[in-house]
Formats: structure tokens, C-alpha cells, sequence
């Protein structure tokens, strides 16, 4: 057992959220003036080795790391329950991958939003635990919406690499950009269930890893015109990814996974403070 935040032991994906607090909690934490975080991810296909809520999993360790950085800079927080219906689009012809309409997302986001500010709650920030185009415009809509209707300041904490390929704008108040991580290098491309996602869970969650298959997982070799093709989605996915991983799974170590959560979590802890700091000189 550890006493580490980022990865405590057990799987529970309320561990150090609201969820596990009581509401005179709740009451006091909005009184200090914390402000929410949210991680919000998807349950997808995610190979024959990994759960299909890892995109739930991933970023709820990542904000229990996040939250305690912020806490070492003065900064108090409460972590939300995680958002688990989000949009697949790319990978909705598996089995496992819940479709779920993007109007449905925003609209669940705007009541959550009101129901913080209805706490006492006035920030938000938000953190997509999954790659998918439309789940990221969709829940930055949300943000937005969400923002407009309960009066919160919301904001989506995304990487300063993923905004071009978004289409977002670099100067939206409601972004809070963050550096990217680095992770495996070579010609082929480590997009979904790989080594990185692979490393992450096993690190954070390893109960829920087929960590026996894993060997027997052979890297898919695939570039860049392959991801284009596979990002269509529906039939094109299945036929660019038959087992469903996009990356080396059997390259995968707890130990880099520790590592790489550990910066994950630094680089959303960077990015909430500098856009808290940059609130408060404006
Ligand atoms: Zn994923």
C-alpha cells in the first residue's frame, strides 16, 4: 500500500472526490473558496487488455496528483465525480463503446455546473480523459454553456499540442493550456491503448489490467495516413485497428506509467495555476 495520491491503491474513481465527502465538507471546502475539478472521460473499447473505462480512470489519477500539487501552492480544491457519458465517435463500431448524442453531454454538463454554483462553488476546471475530436468540441461547448448558464468560471485544460488539431483558439477564455507531455518516441504512432494508455492505468489502476494478454500483443505499426483513415471512424476503425489498440500495449511498464502520471499531473497543476494567476492580475 502507498499514501501516494496518484495512486493509492484500490479502484475506486471516487477515491478524493466529492463523492466520498459529506456535504458539511462540501460546505466548507466551497466557504474556502476551493475551486472544482473535473475529469471527464468516456467508456470505450479499449483493447483486449484494458477496461472500458480507462478514459475515466486515467484522468481521475491524474487530478488526485493535480490536486495535491495544487494544494502544495495554497490552492485548495474539490474533485467532482467523474463524467463517464461522453461522445465516441471513432471507435463507436466496437463493442463496449457507448454513443452517446453530444447535445446529451451538454446538456448533463450545464446542470452539473449549476449545481456547483448552487454550492458556492465559482470555478470549474475540466479535464477530457479521451483523445476522440468531437468528445473534445463537445465538452468545451459544454464548458462554455455550462459557464454562461450558472455564471461559473469554467474553463477545459487541454495541451498546448492538441488545440491546432481541435480547431480551438489559443486565446479562448476558457481554455487553461498546459505543456505536453513527452511520451514514446520512433516512426510509429501511440495513439490509443498503447504503451502510453497501457502505462497510465497499469501504474494507477492495476487491477483492471489483462496484464497476461499483454505479451502476446503485437505493436500495430501504424502512421500517420493510417490515423487519418482510422479518425473516420465506424467501419474505417475497425478495419485500421481490428483488436482495437493503436500503439505498442506490450511495450508498456508500471514504472514509466508512474512517471508519466506524475507529469500529467505537474503540467494540469501548471496550467490551473498560471490560469488562476492570470485571473487574478486581470
Ligand atoms: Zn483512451
Amino acid at each position: 500500500m502507498t499514501s501516494d495520491p496518484i495512486t493509492p491503491g484500490g479502484h475506486s474513481v471516487f477515491h478524493d472526490t466529492m463523492a466520498d465527502m459529506t456535504y458539511p465538507e462540501i460546505e466548507h471546502a466551497a466557504r474556502k473558496g476551493a475551486v472544482a475539478l473535473w475529469g471527464l472521460g468516456v467508456i470505450e473499447q479499449h483493447g483486449p487488455h484494458l477496461p472500458l473505462a480507462t478514459d475515466v480512470y486515467v484522468p481521475a489519477a491524474i487530478l488526485r496528483g493535480a490536486r495535491s500539487m495544487l494544494a502544495a501552492r495554497g490552492i485548495e480544491s474539490v474533485i467532482v465525480p467523474p463524467f463517464y457519458w461522453g461522445v465516441n465517435h471513432v471507435t463507436g463500431g466496437f463493442a463496449g463503446s457507448f454513443v452517446v448524442r453530444p447535445a446529451v453531454m451538454i446538456e448533463l454538463m450545464t446542470d452539473v455546473f449549476l449545481s456547483l454554483k448552487k454550492d458556492g462553488f465559482t470555478r470549474l476546471f475540466c479535464l477530457s480523459g479521451h483523445g476522440d475530436a468531437l468528445h473534445n468540441r463537445t465538452l468545451l461547448d459544454g464548458v462554455r454553456q455550462g459557464s454562461r448558464a450558472a455564471g461559473i468560471e469554467g474553463r477545459m485544460v487541454v495541451k498546448r499540442a492538441a488545440i491546432a488539431r481541435l480547431g480551438f483558439d489559443p486565446a479562448d477564455p476558457h481554455l487553461a493550456i498546459g505543456d505536453a507531455v513527452a511520451s514514446a518516441g520512433g516512426n510509429h504512432l501511440d495513439v490509443h491503448a498503447g504503451d502510453w494508455e497501457t502505462s497510465l492505468v497499469w501504474a494507477a489502476f492495476p487491477e483492471v489490467v489483462r496484464d497476461q494478454v499483454l505479451p502476446q500483443l503485437q505493436p500495430t505499426n501504424l502512421v500517420q495516413a493510417d490515423l487519418l483513415e482510422w479518425r473516420k471512424g465506424g467501419e474505417h476503425a475497425l478495419r485500421t485497428t481490428p483488436l482495437g489498440y493503436f500503439g505498442d500495449p506490450a511495450g508498456a511498464s508500471r514504472e514509466r506509467g508512474r512517471e508519466l502520471l506524475q507529469r500529467e499531473a505537474e503540467a494540469v497543476a501548471g496550467a490551473i495555476a498560471s490560469a488562476l494567476g492570470a485571473t487574478a492580475a486581470a
